[in-house]
Parts: C-alpha cells; sequence; structure tokens
C-alpha cells in the first residue's frame, strides 16, 4: 500500500482543478497585460478568480492580491508593511513557519525592527496574557502570528489577537497557509489586517497563493518591474494557477462541512488505534484535541528508542510519506523548532501526520500497523 500523508506539505490536484486549469494552459493563453483578445481573456480569468475568493473569504476583490507562494505571501506582508509604514516592533511567536521567522529576523539584523516574542507553553499554546504585555508596552507595532500551526496543528484564536491588536493599535499579519480551504474564515468580521493563503494546501496547483490586505493597510510591493496586482507585484501573472486557485476554494468551500467530517473522523481513528496499539505513544501540542487543533494534522511520537531518529526513514521504505517538521526541514537533519520550542525530546521519533480528503480508513489501519512495528510493541495489542 502506497499512503501519503503529507498533506499539510502539500495535497493532491483536484481532478475538478485541473479541467478548469487546463484551457488556460492550452488554448486561452495569454498575457493578462496584452490587449488583444487572448491577453483580454487571460484578464478576465484573472479577474473572475479574484472575486471568487474575495465573496468566499467575504472582503473586496480589491483587498486579494495573487502571489506565487505562501512564503511570498508572508515576506510581501512582512517587509511589504514595515517598508510602508513606521513600524518599529514586531511581535510573533516561536512556533511560526520560517517563512515568517527568517524575514522577521533579517529585519532584527538589519536594524529595522525590535523583536518580541510571545511565550508559549508546553502544548504550544499562545499565552494571550503576554502578548497583551507586549502589546501594552510597546509602541508602533506589527504582530505576526500563524492561524494554525503546521507541525503541530494548535489553533490560534484570530478573533482574540485582533481585538487587543485592536486596543493596542497594532497591525495584524496572519500567516493562514494552513487554514485558508480548511476553515471558513470571514475577514470581514475578524479584526485581522493581513492574512495569506497557498492553493496547494487546499488541492489547488503548487506555486501560486493569495494575500488578504484590508483596505487602508499599508503595504510596499516587495517585487519591482511590471504593474501587475494594481503595483502591487511585478511579474506575468500565473493565470492557470490563480484559475485553479479561486477553483480549489470554491471546491474548498463548498466541501468543506463533508470534508471537515471526514477528516476528522480518520484523525480520530488514527488517535484510537495509535492508543490501542503503541502503549506509550503520546501527541504534541494539541493536535489530539479537536476543539484545539487543526482537524488535518496530527503529531505524534513514539515510545523512546534509539532507532527513532530514522523513523520517518523507516516509514519511507513502507511506502508511507509523512514527516518530521515542516516540508521545509525534513531531511536536512536539523529537527524542529516548533518541537524544540515545546520542549520534545526529538530523539522519541516525532513525526506529523497530515490527511486530506483522499486518505482512507484502510490507509490509517496499514500505517498504525506498521508503527506499531517499528516501536516494538507486541502485537496483542493489534486488535485486528
Ligand atoms: N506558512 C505555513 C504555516 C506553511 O505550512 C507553509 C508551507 O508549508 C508556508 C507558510 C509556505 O507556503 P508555500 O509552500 O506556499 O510557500
Amino acid at each position: 500500500m502506497d499512503v501519503y500523508l503529507d498533506n499539510a506539505a502539500t495535497t493532491a490536484l483536484d481532478p475538478e482543478v485541473l479541467e478548469a486549469m487546463l484551457p488556460y494552459m492550452r488554448a486561452l493563453c495569454g498575457n493578462p497585460s496584452s490587449i488583444h483578445s487572448h491577453g483580454r481573456r487571460a484578464k478576465v480569468a484573472v479577474e473572475k478568480a479574484r472575486k471568487c475568493v474575495a465573496t468566499l473569504l467575504n472582503v473586496s476583490p480589491a483587498e486579494v492580491f495573487f502571489t506565487a507562494s505562501g512564503t511570498e505571501g508572508n515576506n510581501m506582508a512582512l517587509w511589504g508593511s514595515v517598508a510602508a509604514s513606521s513600524i518599529d516592533h514586531v511581535i510573533t511567536s516561536s512556533i511560526e513557519h520560517h517563512a515568517v521567522l527568517q524575514p522577521l529576523e533579517k529585519m532584527r539584523q538589519a536594524g529595522q525592527i525590535q523583536l518580541h516574542w510571545v511565550r508559549v507553553d508546553a502544548q504550544g499554546n499562545l499565552q494571550y496574557d503576554h502578548l497583551e504585555y507586549l502589546l501594552k508596552t510597546n509602541e508602533r507595532v506589527l504582530v505576526s502570528l500563524m492561524h494554525a500551526n503546521n507541525e503541530i496543528g494548535n489553533l490560534n484564536d484570530l478573533a482574540r489577537i485582533g481585538a487587543l491588536c485592536q486596543t493596542y493599535g497594532a497591525i495584524f499579519h496572519t500567516d493562514a497557509v494552513q487554514t485558508i480551504g480548511h476553515c471558513m474564515l470571514d475577514f470581514q468580521t475578524l479584526p485581522v489586517h493581513l492574512a495569506v493563503g497557498s492553493a496547494h494546501k487546499f488541492h489547488g496547483p503548487q506555486g501560486v497563493g493569495l494575500i488578504y490586505i484590508r483596505s487602508g493597510t499599508q503595504v510596499s510591493p516587495i517585487i519591482d518591474g511590471g504593474a501587475q496586482e494594481r503595483n502591487m507585484r511585478g511579474g506575468t501573472e500565473h493565470v492557470p494557477g490563480i484559475v485553479g486557485l479561486g477553483k480549489a476554494l470554491e471546491i474548498a468551500h463548498r466541501d468543506m462541512q463533508r470534508d471537515h467530517q471526514y477528516i476528522q473522523g480518520l484523525k480520530d481513528h488514527m488517535i484510537q488505534r495509535l492508543q490501542t496499539c503503541i502503549p506509550g505513544v503520546v501527541f504534541h501540542g494539541t493536535s489530539a484535541h479537536a476543539e484545539a487543533s487543526l482537524y488535518t494534522i496530527l503529531s505524534v511520537s513514539l515510545p523512546p528508542s534509539d532507532s527513532h531518529d530514522m523513523l520517518v526513514f523507516n516509514l519511507d521504505i513502507q511506502k508511507i510519506s509523512a514527516s518530521v517538521g515542516s516540508a521545509c526541514t525534513s531531511g536536512s537533519h536539523v529537527g524542529s523548532h516548533v518541537l524544540q520550542a515545546l520542549g520534545i525530546d526529538q530523539r522519541r521519533g516525532a513525526v506529523r501526520f497530515s490527511f486530506s480528503k483522499y486518505n482512507t480508513a484502510e490507509e490509517i489501519d496499514y500505517v498504525v500497523e506498521q508503527l506499531r512495528m517499528l516501536s516494538g510493541a507486541p502485537a496483542q495489542y493489534k486488535s485486528r
């Protein structure tokens, strides 16, 4: 059996999305900046996708910009808003994605900002009192806190963070790469200034993302050389990708209730099977608590063993794709900065499993059985 449980890294393209994209790779080619009919048709397709995304996120099309990735969107939000407004302080957490941590660290090193770290507890829960303290004691602040953590699935309360930012006059950026397309998000109501998504996390194509910039929020372009995206991002638009992003988000919202229930069922099943088959298994962060974590992610450690540093490779040999940390760190032997921040002993063999609508209960059973054998748990724990 060939099992893909790394959907937080990337998801399979939905066939409906591919159908929507294909014409724009064939006869409907055209550069949206060209004035001829092919160009005009491409432009219409981009604007149609923008309108679709805006409607689904309950914002204005003028507040939606397409990018080449979630990484680019986060860079644009951070570099762009620090360059455009008089931000001196940025508040973030140590468990953000590197697409947030690295630009912020560069800005800090260049003396552009002072960085402040909101405390997280051993479960990865944000300490909201500490966030309020940091907001109270600093001025001209940008807050950058993700919606769902990509390694442990913890969900931050965007409404609560946004309300605190409003009280203290801070700009709020959220990396919502793991939740746009998986949660219903209404950015008209949520007090968020900047939010970032990425199509390939919700069965859209790789290499295309989006950024929501609330009207009135100052952001300078970070890519110059063209007037595309209303002067906010130079470079010819990835038309088939943008069409695919729009279609993927439409499908994600259309089927969200059903898919959420199904995927949560798979995750619950895996938790239950792991607890039954492997004594001493642990779950990281809040990933085993349905209300507090994203339904697509489960972070697991097996009981301590010398062989667990090879766990993901051993799973790979059994044709199971999962990851240690985020896609960018797996295989690089640096371990996970998120698990490290939570004080987790990574020699226990931490694995992130992430699910999609294409996974099945049979696949979960197969993976749990492989884990049981790798953990050395006796077969009597095997209940089927
Ligand atoms: N932010 C988070 C939370 C992610 O999980 C990822 C990808 O894993 C990114 C940003 C980067 O997105 P992309 O792969 O589209 O650059």
